[in-house]
């Protein structure tokens, strides 16, 4: 499915969105959802300024046209221009004249990563600041006056998010989410709303078994404004991933979700074992992304998240050096290929009832011994395929689902599926829908 995507597709998007200046609101975030509709299309929903969603309110609209600082000599020294993460994002604006020591206060910088332009915000609270490398803060001269000015606005504006149901038959829903307000950052959270779009392509050329709920919308208060005005459909979905952090050099990794072993957890083992990748496993914990929303008390709805090189664990995680240097495409598409697979597996993973449940049913009439055929695998024999299908006919209660039955069995998910082709044919199984 991944060959037809192409890497350049995928490094024209990172060119283009990569300097875009998101937030929470505001044009940056629109543009950025706009350029992923042509990946593949989706609905894009405005939710004004001011409303209240559960213990939150949206805030007013940032728009912001330009922020610099210019020494004594008139010369721009630090320019949001040049970079979009000099400036706290959501900064009131300024004019003035400020001596070092009042400008010290506004300035955020990195000792440890002296090279790096610190990544901050102020959504909530008034403020002003510009983040810049500590090698340039060093130099700066501790008497010297320097003209500060950030040039923005607030105003009775929107909050702007994403969402496309694609409705499938077996009324169970999954929900895929991810977040869009990260400014020039790259691994957090560009390469995650690629992903996320290039997902939503694939699944749209298929009809889907279950029903998918993709969702991009800034993180945490985008997130509360979507559950906010979806918390009487979103009772019905069962499960579903975060996507973020996919396309970082490190190593990959599942953070699990607050249950630890929901069918999402299991899913997600059984695709890394399955492709024989290693990975690294967090367990699930209150600080993260949006599973902190979704998996809220009113909502519990389990989340995973399969990173590739994971937020909090890189070192220039949330810094100028999350750039487009630091990922690269065909990590994505790694990634894109692990998220297909697990799509796959949760649309295998069905729940069958054996139509002959009294005793086993006789096999030899129905001419399994002689020559099962059919076997995909070389290396699978009619045997291997006859004890399948006794393990199959075995299990297939309406109870156990076919995911219950590799984990008892250690048969895989696909080869499971072929064997109950089988025997559908042989009219012996049924298949329970919820
Ligand atoms: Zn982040």
């Amino acid at each position: 499915m991944v060959n037809r995507v192409h890497l350049k597709e995928i490094d024209n998007l990172l060119r283009v969105l990569f300097p875009l200046t998101r937030s929470i609101t505001g044009e940056g975030l629109r543009k950025t959802l706009r350029v992923l509709k042509t990946v593949a299309n989706f609905n894009i929903f405005e939710v004004p300024s001011g409303t209240k969603c559960f213990d939150w309110k949206i805030p007013p609209e940032w728009q912001i046209s330009a922020a610099y600082i210019k020494d004594s000599s008139g010369k721009k020294i630090v320019d949001f221009s040049d970079n979009n993460l000099h400036l706290v994002n959501y900064s009131e604006s300024v004019n003035k004249i400020v001596s070092f020591k009042e400008l010290d206060e506004h300035l955020h910088t990195l000792p440890d990563l002296p090279k790096a332009i610190p990544y901050r915000t102020s959504y909530y609270k008034k403020n002003w600041g510009f983040c810049i490398s500590y090698n340039q803060y060093k130099k700066l001269a501790r008497d010297g006056k320097y003209h500060v000015v950030i040039k923005s606005k607030f105003k009775r504006g929107s909050l702007t998010y994403g969402e496309k149901v694609l409705n499938g038959f077996s009324g169970q829903e999954y929900l895929i989410s991810t977040y869009s307000c990260h400014p020039s950052l790259a691994n957090d959270n560009l390469s995650g709303i690629i992903l996320w779009s290039l997902l939503l392509r694939e699944l749209k050329k298929t009809k889907t078994y279950h029903s998918y709920r993709f969702v991009i919308a800034p993180e945490t208060i985008g997130a509360l404004s979507y559950l906010w005005s979806k918390k009487n459909v979103i009772s019905k979905v069962k499960g579903g991933f975060v996507i973020t952090c996919v396309a970082g050099s490190g190593p990959l990794g599942y953070k699990e979700t607050f249950l630890g072993n929901h069918l999402i957890d299991k899913v997600v083992r059984m695709v890394f074992r399955d492709l024989g990748i290693a990975y690294k496993k967090y367990p699930f914990d209150v600080h993260g992304s949006d599973e902190r929303q979704y998996s809220s008390p009113y909502f519990r709805i389990p989340i995973g998240t399969i990173t590739k090189d994971k937020y909090y664990e890189y070192r220039y995680y949330h810094t100028s050096l999350d750039n487009l240097k630091f990922i690269k495409s065909t990590y994505l598409v790694h990634t894109l290929r692990i998220y297909l697979k697990v799509i796959e597996y949760l649309e295998l993973n069905r729940v069958y009832k054996s139509l002959n449940p009294w005793g086993e049913p006789m096999l030899g009439k129905r001419g399994v011994y002689p020559d099962i055929g059919g076997a995909v695998n070389p290396k699978r024999t009619n045997r291997d395929n006859l004890e399948i299908m006794r393990w199959l006919l075995f299990y297939c209660d309406g109870q156990n689902s076919l995911l219950d039955i590799y984990e008892k069995t250690g048969v895989s998910l696909p080869w499971l599926d072929e064997n109950v082709q089988r025997l559908q044919e042989m009219k012996l199984l049924k298949e329970v829908r919820e």
